[in-house]
């Protein structure tokens, strides 16, 4: 069951734009900034909120974190490299203090979130001036303006699981492709993951709202929006408003925007009314995440994941029966606490049972706090690397296969970028989500081009033009 989220209040709005106010007539305020954002899609779209605050607040990014005033950190904590990762590079800016003496260091995001983490951290990097956890976002401009005025450490670390500030300026990285987010949080309590735990629970934005999100981008010429949620299958669960998420996909359909993604999906929470907007809607992308975690019922039950093999593989046949040519794409864990040879090889059956387009991999890395971290049967590290080698080259032979027979369709790409090496060659993602790569040039970004598959290789496909 959801939570009712407690929206954010026009004082508290209203407070929010004072601090920018006072800020920008500082003589001696910070005036350029720099983020470095690690982990997922929410992250990502997160530090487009927080660009959005600081531009607002008169300050300007630059691209490059040696001519910054000040450099944020936009953690996470999901597996241990990428808390290495962040770590390393935090350390890392402290010699860039000896040249700019100014420079502010910021901390924020899920590392922070995490009482031990940020404890450790903080002690350990004394040179830090502002560290602020996932639920204190929209109160940037505050804890910026308190560090500059009183010149000391700021540190603003929030248990209001249950918030949710809509009104947050927005930076887009690019004017063709937008994220939105419909929800926050998760209750799924998976017995590997840290997420539930820096994240807050579950909560979802109105439907009103999101539309009028969209709405706004559509005007703006955005091409493609990907919804974002922990498990957006559960947006409004819980609200007696009839705010489903096939309801809201249904909504947003009606819009017109060319293309719709959304992730992540739970598999348990993939329901029959999900598939048949997919099906029917024009412009939902014939594309699903749907992270498996394992092959294995037993490791699936210890995840805590609330469905078995079967019930997945059922899921599958009806999204393939309702829609043929999707494309599905997943996450996968190898060495599981106790994890057994046999239960191993089920997640390799299971790659290539699905025959997914691509996936993620990972090997388990046990998160403080978490039930799984206590559990037995922790698996070493040399046969940890061996299973996801081999996990690794299942999941490439599978592309392969996918890429294969993709070769002599039709696929409308909306092309991303342009070749570093070659600019005469741009790529970007079909439908399905596949990368494809073609003659081109910087005119075509954002652009919808239909193109023939010509030929296949591991990472990309090929496409040539065709003329409509
Ligand atoms: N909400 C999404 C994704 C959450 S995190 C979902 O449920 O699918 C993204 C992925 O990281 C997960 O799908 C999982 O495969 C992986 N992950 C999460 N915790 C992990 C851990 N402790 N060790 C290894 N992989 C982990
Ligand atoms: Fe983590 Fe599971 Fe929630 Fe995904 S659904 S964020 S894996 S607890």
């Amino acid at each position: 069951m959801e939570h009712k989220p407690i929206f954010v209040t026009p004082a508290q709005d209203a407070a929010r734009r004072q601090a920018m106010e006072e800020f920008r007539a500082l003589p001696d305020r910070p005036k350029s900034y720099f983020i470095v954002t690690y982990g997922c899609q929410m992250n990502a779209h997160d530090s487009e909120k927080l660009a959005g605050i600081l531009d607002q607040m008169g300050m300007q990014e630059v691209p490059d974190r040696r001519e910054a005033d000040f450099v944020l950190f936009n953690t996470c904590c999901v597996r241990d490299n990428a808390e290495r990762r962040a770590l390393g590079n935090v350390n890392w800016l402290k010699e860039l203090r000896k040249d700019n003496p100014a420079l502010l260091i910021g901390v924020c995001g899920c590392m922070v979130q995490q009482p031990v983490m940020a404890q450790r951290m903080l002690k350990q990097y004394r040179f830090v001036d502002l560290a602020f956890g996932t639920h204190n976002l929209h109160e940037l401009p505050q804890m910026l303006l308190k560090q500059v005025k009183e010149k000391r450490r700021v540190v603003e670390v929030s248990n209001e699981e249950n918030l949710i500030c809509e009104n947050l300026p927005v930076k887009r990285l690019n004017d063709w492709h937008a994220f939105i987010t419909i929800m926050y949080g998760c209750n799924n309590f998976c017995s590997y993951c840290v997420v539930p735990y820096v994240r807050g629970r579950e909560r979802s934005r109105r439907m009103a709202d999101i539309l009028r999100e969209a709405q706004e981008l559509k005007q703006a010429g955005v091409q493609e929006i990907m919804l974002l949620g922990q498990n957006v299958n559960s947006y409004g669960n819980g609200s007696d408003n009839g705010e489903t998420f096939p309801e809201l996909l249904r909504q947003l359909d009606k819009l017109d925007v060319p293309r719709l993604r959304f992730m992540t999906s739970h598999p348990k929470d993939l329901s029959d009314e999900l598939i048949e907007v997919m099906a029917t809607g024009k412009h939902i992308t014939n594309q699903l995440h749907l992270p498996a975690q394992s092959g294995n019922d037993d490791i699936l039950m210890q995840m805590n994941r609330r469905y078995t093999r079967e019930d997945y593989l059922r899921k599958v046949e009806k999204l393939r029966r309702a829609i043929p040519d999707i494309g599905l794409t997943t996450d996968l864990i190898v060495s599981f606490p106790g994890e057994t040879e046999a239960q191993f090889q089920d997640t390799l059956s299971l790659v290539r049972e699905v025959g997914y387009d691509s996936a993620f991999t990972f090997i388990y890395s046990p998160r403080e706090g978490t039930k799984a971290a206590q559990m037995p049967g922790r698996i070493p590290e040399e046969e940890s690397s061996r299973r996801i080698g081999l996990l690794i080259k299942e999941v490439e032979a599978s592309t392969a296969r996918v890429h294969e027979a993709m070769v002599g369709k039709t696929e409308n790409v909306l092309v991303e970028s342009i070749s570093k090496r070659d600019n005469t060659q741009v790529s970007g993602k079909g439908t399905r989500g596949i990368t494809i790569t073609m003659d081109g040039t910087e005119a075509d970004i954002g652009k919808i081009i239909p193109v023939s598959i010509t030929s296949a290789a591991v990472n990309t496909l090929r496409g040539e033009r065709i003329e409509r």
